[in-house]
C-alpha cells in the first residue's frame, strides 16, 4: 500500500536569529528538490516552533511565513525547553503530516540524510533514527560528555540509540503511538525505541553550528543526563540497595574487629576508623537520600500532570 507523502520538517528555535536566515533557505532549498523528485509531497512543510526566544526569533519566523507557505511556526507561551518544544512541534506536525523529521536549527545535523530519511520510510519504516558517524568538528569536551552520557545512560538500563540525538523520522502512526507517552519528565531518547515498529537508522555527519552559540550549556546537559537517567530506569536505586548491603557487611566486619580489640585492652586507639565512618557513612546517606529524592521529585511533578507546553500562536 502507498503511504501518503507528506513531510513536515520540525525545528525547535531558541534565540537562533543568527542561523534562521540561512537555515530556512536550505531548508526550504532541499525540500524544493525533494517535491521535484517527486519524494514528498507538495503540501509539505516546515514548522519552526519559537521556544520563548528572546530575541527576533519570532518575528522572523512570521516573516518568512509571509513570504513563503512552506514555512509554518508554532510559537509556545515561554521557554519551556528543547526537549518540550520538540514535542510540542511533533504534535502539531501530526496533524497533518503522514512524516516529520525533526532537527535542530543550526544545521548541525547533514540536511542531505533527508533524503534517506524518505527512502527508509517508503520502505515501510515508522522510525528512522540519525546517528552521528564521526564528530569530527566537536570539541574534545563535547565529545566526551556526549559520548559518556549515551553509555551512562545505556549502563543504567536506558534503551537508547548510541550517538543518536533528536535527528529523526517518525510517521504518524509511530507519533500517535508516542502521545500515549502521557508522563511530564518526558525523554524523547528514551520513549522513542520503546514504541517499537520496524526502524532504520540512517550515518551522517555532524557539522559545526552555522552560527551563534551553543543552547545547551554543561547546566543543561547535566540536567538532561540526570533526568534521562531517572525517567527511564530506577538502577540508581537500585545501586543504592547494594551500596547499603555492602556497608552493612562491612559494619559487622568492624563489630568484630571492635570487640576483639577491646578484649585485648586497645581501647584507645579508635580515632581515625571512627572520624573515617562518620564521614564515609554521612556522605552516603546523603548521597542516598539525594538520588531517592530525585525520583520522589519525579513522582510529585507527575502527579501534578501539568501541561509540557502551551502553544500561543500557529501559523498556518
Ligand atoms: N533549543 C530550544 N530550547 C532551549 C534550548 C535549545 O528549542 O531551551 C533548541 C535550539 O534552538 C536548537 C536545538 O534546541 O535548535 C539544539 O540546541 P543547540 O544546537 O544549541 O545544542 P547543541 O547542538 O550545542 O547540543
Ligand atoms: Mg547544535
Amino acid at each position: 500500500m502507498e503511504r501518503g507523502k507528506i513531510l513536515y520538517l520540525v525545528v525547535p528555535c531558541y534565540n537562533e536569529e543568527e542561523v534562521l536566515p540561512e537555515t530556512s533557505k536550505r531548508l526550504r532549498e532541499k525540500m524544493q528538490s525533494l517535491i521535484e523528485k517527486g519524494k514528498i509531497a507538495k503540501d509539505s512543510k516546515i514548522l519552526f516552533v519559537n521556544d520563548g526566544s528572546k530575541d527576533r526569533t519570532w518575528e522572523m519566523i512570521e516573516e518568512l511565513h509571509q513570504k513563503d507557505a512552506i514555512y509554518q511556526g508554532v510559537k509556545l507561551s515561554r521557554n519551556r525547553g528543547h526537549q518540550n518544544a520538540l514535542l510540542g512541534g511533533l504534535m502539531t506536525a501530526k496533524k497533518y503530516a503522514d512524516m516529520v523529521i525533526s532537527l535542530d536549527a543550526d544545521l548541525q545535523d547533514d540536511i542531505d540524510a533527508i533524503d534517506e530519511f524518505v527512502e527508509k520510510y517508503d520502505k515501510g519504516c515508522e522510525i528512522v533514527y540519525g546517528v552521528r558517524s564521526a564528530r569530527k568538528t566537536d570539541t574534545f569536551f563535547k565529545k566526551f560528555t556526549a559520548e559518556g552520557f549515551y553509555k551512562l545512560l545505556h549502563l543504567m538500563g536506558g534503551e537508547v540509540v548510541f550517538n543518536h540525538a533528536d535527528y529523526r523520522l517518525m510517521s504518524k502512526r509511530a507519533l500517535e503511538e508516542m502521545e500515549k507517552y502521557q508522563e511530564v519528565n518526558l525523554f524523547l531518547r528514551g520513549i522513542v525505541p520503546m514504541i517499537g515498529f520496524q526502524t532504520d537508522i540512517v550515518y551522517y555527519e555532524r557539522h559545526e553550528r552555522l552560527a551563534g552559540e551553543s543552547k545547551y550549556p554543561l547546566k543543561k546537559m547535566l540536567a538532561l543526563a540526570i533526568d534521562g537517567i531517572t525517567s527511564l530506569s530506577i538502577k540508581p536505586i537500585r545501586l543504592i540497595v547494594f551500596l547499603g548491603m555492602f556497608i552493612f557487611v562491612c559494619s559487622i566486619a568492624m563489630l568484630v574487629y571492635s570487640l576483639v580489640q577491646h578484649f585485648l585492652g586497645n581501647t584507645s586507639i579508635g580515632w581515625t576508623s571512627l572520624i573515617v565512618s562518620i564521614w564515609a557513612i554521612g556522605g552516603l546517606q546523603l548521597l542516598a537520600i539525594g538520588v531517592i529524592g530525585e525520583y520522589i521529585g519525579k513522582i510529585y511533578l507527575e502527579t501534578k500532570a501539568r501541561p509540557k507546553y502551551i502553544i500561543e500562536k500557529e501559523l498556518r
